[in-house]
């Protein structure tokens, strides 16, 4: 409300006289070396933006000016203020971003980043000269954009922050914008600022967004709502105050100390209430609600208690927002009770609680220094970024489809031992991390280190499936180089590219052993057993009947739950919502393959199979000396198996070393044999079955091996 009259009797003044005000706000809570870095970023950003200005006429520096005001307002860090008088430096001027980092620090300088690949998402036709048109259109052909942008938003929620502060003010002054413009920026705001306002918990800034897009993308509407809201609170004025008057005396009686307010509704959320029962204004009993603060949450239940003693409630149901927060951090108590002239909605929450919903969680972390390196915060954040993709209204959707695929929703997110984050489609392995990092580590890569979330280290081979939140530090070993089977491990194209290169280069096969080969020479044309999960006597098996072939995989296996799933939503004639088996219900579902609808499920026993040979994967553990590996093949080697796989890997301390294998073997008692003759080579300390069972990973990534 304010800012308005601030609008309407604004004297002409200069840069200098906004810098002097925003100056003052962050001395009240900054000691001077922030102070200086504010000074510096605005001496900075003045002189690059100099000589331009924004469509108002104003210079364009009063825009930075205003955003870093707004943030310095709300207490936020000095990191953020600098990057804010900072955050158009970089898309509209030739100040580049190393130069910004060099002379304000790594942090401002990544915050400008974030902030101006945002920028680049947004609409361009909306731009306004032909250039920047341009400029955008280029940004948006980059498929990667979007997801930098939202690793940007993961790694550090400031960069939303400071987004939609600009936002605001860009909107606070879209009257200066050309007028065909006007409607299309409002627009998009609404696709795609309001939602992550709501889901960053800023109702202030969303009811502030939501009313001022509203009067440019429908401006009679808006006017009509404006006179009709102020006719009903006159209407209402006295019952208004009566019910007030009456609330008081209430709480004074029950002896609580608390500030009683009548809240008129936001316009927009008026709209939302009449519009889809077209109804008026005057219809709606809650277009005032009374709202309570109090000091302690406890005063929330005992002001309560009084409020239903004095008046009887609508229904039994209280909505209870501070036993059960909303995702947002939003908590309140809400009531609706039988007043003297009609039912009347009443809010009751804390004082803190009120700051937090009309700041939020992250407006207020912002305010004291970020843990970088706290992995559940990080990770609590990624998933409300990807909640705030999945409430984007349908336009905004289609264009964020558009630009990114399926890149985001997907994807899994590690932590480097430095705490950066690093996002990969799921499924992805320890290799793919690796090849992420860098093509040379990728190829000496001999398996990770990685800390869960139990905080327990582990060391784990490079085909080691990731998950998200997870610690990895790579083990590199100038041992280790690619050979053909590591195109299995890896799930990226990129790794998968950089495999192969290696292999052409050095002139290795690229080809390993081919699966329909390997079929077709068994005597077992007809039935095969799944490489995936290398079924084995003993185990739970599950065949899935195709035609003529038959592939026995492990009950537990998830390819086979993962095909049985699709095929169960199939027959049930579902292809929407079908949530068996653990998957996430996200809606998102590859396409049964309508080219085999003929699949069948069976129970098998492995006796009914009789196979001449299967694959079992081993995992040999022994004190590393030079000459173990030899021995170790050389004891295969003479039991006549054929090995499929062998790798190496040097456990940290350098003493130990697993050597895994895959090979084909006859029967148990082969292995058996094997067994007992492995254990007696020098060094070697234990042999297990290295259990192959694939885990549960998305769809997309099935589809994408497939
Ligand atoms: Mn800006």
């Amino acid at each position: 409300m304010a800012t308005a009259e601030d609008r309407g009797t604004r004297r002409v003044h200069t840069p200098d006289d906004s810098f002097k005000s925003l100056f003052e706000r962050c001395a009240n809570y900054m000691d001077s070396a922030a102070l200086d870095l504010v000074r510096r970023a605005y001496a900075f950003a003045e002189r690059a933006h100099r000589g331009t200005s924004r469509q108002s006429g104003e210079p364009y520096i009063e825009h930075p000016l205003a955003v870093a005001r707004w943030l310095a307002e709300r207490n936020v860090t000095v990191d953020c203020i600098a990057a804010a008088l900072l955050h158009d430096v970089v898309e509209d001027t030739p100040v580049s971003l190393q130069r910004l980092s060099n002379r304000f620090g790594p942090v401002v300088a990544h915050l400008v980043d974030g902030v101006t690949k945002f920028d680049a998402i947004e609409n361009p036709d909306d731009a306004d000269d032909e250039m920047t048109r341009i400029r955008e259109r280029k940004h948006r052909e980059q498929a990667e954009t979007l997801r930098k942008l939202l690793l940007a938003m993961a790694e550090d929620p400031r960069v939303a922050l400071i987004k939609l502060a600009d936002r605001l003010h860009n909107i606070r002054t879209l009257d200066a914008k050309r007028p065909d413009r006007q409607a299309a920026k409002a627009r998009e705001t609404m696709d795609m600022y309001v939602p992550l306002a709501a889901r960053l918990g800023m109702a202030e800034v969303k009811y502030e967004l939501q009313d001022t897009c509203l009067r440019y993308i429908d401006p009679q509407r808006y006017a009509w709502l404006t006179r009709r809201i102020a006719e009903e609170v006159a209407a209402r004025a006295s019952r208004t105050e009566a019910t007030t008057r009456a609330i008081q005396q209430v709480i004074v009686q029950h002896g609580i100390d608390a500030v009683v307010t009548p809240r008129v509704k936001h316009l927009y959320s008026v709209e939302q209430r009449i519009a889809p029962m077209n109804i008026d204004v005057g219809e709606i009993n809650d277009l005032i609600t009374y709202r309570i603060l109090v000091h302690e949450r406890h005063d929330c239940y005992t002001t309560l208690r009084a409020i239903h003693s004095q008046w009887q409630q609508l229904d039994a149901r209280v909505r209870d927002y501070i036993g059960s927060p909303k995702l947002n951090g939003y908590q309140s108590l809400h009531t609706t009770v039988f007043g003297m002239d009609g039912l009347f909605d009443v809010h009751i929450r804390t004082h803190e609680m009120q700051r937090m919903a009309d700041h939020g969680p992250v407006l207020l972390a912002a305010a004291r220094p970020i843990e970088a390196t706290d992995r559940t915060q990080a990770l609590s954040w990624i998933e409300q970024v990807r909640s705030w993709q999945s409430e984007l209204s349908p336009s905004a959707k289609d264009f964020m489809d558009a630009v990114r695929g399926d890149l985001f929703r997907d994807q899994i997110f590690i932590f480097t031992p430095k705490g950066d984050i690093k996002d990969l489609a799921s499924g992805a392995t320890v290799l793919d991390l690796a090849y992420r990092i860098h093509t040379d580590l990728g190829e000496q890569c001999s398996g990770a280190k990685v800390t869960g979330s139990n905080n327990i280290v582990r060391i784990e081979g490079r085909d080691y499936e990731l998950r998200s939140g997870e610690i990895v530090e790579i083990i590199r070993d100038e041992l280790v180089h690619p050979d053909a089977s590591w195109q299995r491990m890896v799930r990226t194209h990129h790794a998968r590219d950089s495999i192969q290169h290696y292999l052409r280069v050095h002139g290795l096969p690229v080809d390993e052993v081919p699966e329909e080969e390997a079929e077709s020479c068994s005597q077992m044309a007809s039935i095969r057993l799944a490489f995936c999960c290398e079924p084995g006597p003993n185990d739970d098996l599950l065949g899935v009947a195709n035609g003529k072939r038959l592939i026995v995989h492990r009950a537990q296996c998830w390819h086979v739950t993962e095909d049985a799933d699709v095929l169960t939503a199939v027959a049930s004639n579902g292809h929407g919502n079908h949530t068996a088996n653990g998957s996430n219900g996200n809606g998102h579902h590859p396409t049964p393959d309508s080219g085999s609808p003929g699949r069948q499920f069976l129970h098998m026993r492995w006796e009914t199979i009789h196979p001449d040979k299967y694959r079992i994967s081993l995992n040999i553990t022994g004190h590393d000396r030079s000459g173990l590996m030899h021995d170790v093949a050389e004891v295969i080697a003479e039991a006549d198996l054929n090995l499929v796989r062998v790798g190496a890997q040097t456990i940290s301390d350098r003493y130990k070393a697993t050597i895994w294998v895959t090979v084909e073997v006859r029967d148990q008692e082969q292995l058996q044999r094997v067994s007992q003759r492995l254990m007696g080579v020098e060094g070697v300390v234990s042999i297990e079955r290295r259990d192959r069972i694939p885990r549960a990973r998305s769809r997309v990534a099935l589809m994408d091996h497939a």
